[in-house]
């Protein structure tokens, strides 16, 4: 009930009416629906245009999983480049130096730089 709501069909300010929920349809499968949250209602009182919205609080639950889900790509994506340019290795190991298990080209704990490609420690760390 935040923002005005302006008719699509006549340019009017719709009005909230009530929260309706959608059920799926015959032919729909149920179980593979994500559940239906309540929706509002806006009525038209010019034209009698009804217009259904999420909830703001729907909208900002959708808007931040949608944000998560970027996040989580951007963070694989910017590993798989990290993996390719050869600053990562797909796979942990144990850091020679502290015995940790790292995946990174320079050891997070000690700071031994292994060379990813032969699996060399070219830098020995600092095991405190
Ligand atoms: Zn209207
Ligand atoms: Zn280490």
């Amino acid at each position: 009930m935040e923002a005005k709501k302006t008719c699509p069909a006549c340019g009017g300010t719709m009005e909230y009416e009530r929260v309706v929920y959608l059920e799926g349809g015959p032919g729909l499968n149920r179980d593979t629906l994500p559940a239906a949250p309540g929706m509002e209602l806006y009525i038209c009182p010019t034209c009698g245009r009804g217009e259904l919205y999420l909830p703001q609080k729907a909208l900002e639950r959708r808007k931040e999983a949608r944000r998560e889900e970027e996040e989580d790509r951007a963070w694989l994506r910017d590993f798989q480049e990290k993996v390719k340019a050869g600053e990562i290795a797909p796979q942990l190991f144990l850091c020679p130096t502290c015995g940790n298990p790292r995946r990174d080209r320079t050891c997070p704990f000690c700071g031994s730089v292994v060379d990813l490609k032969t699996m060399e420690e070219i830098c020995p760390g600092k095991p405190s």
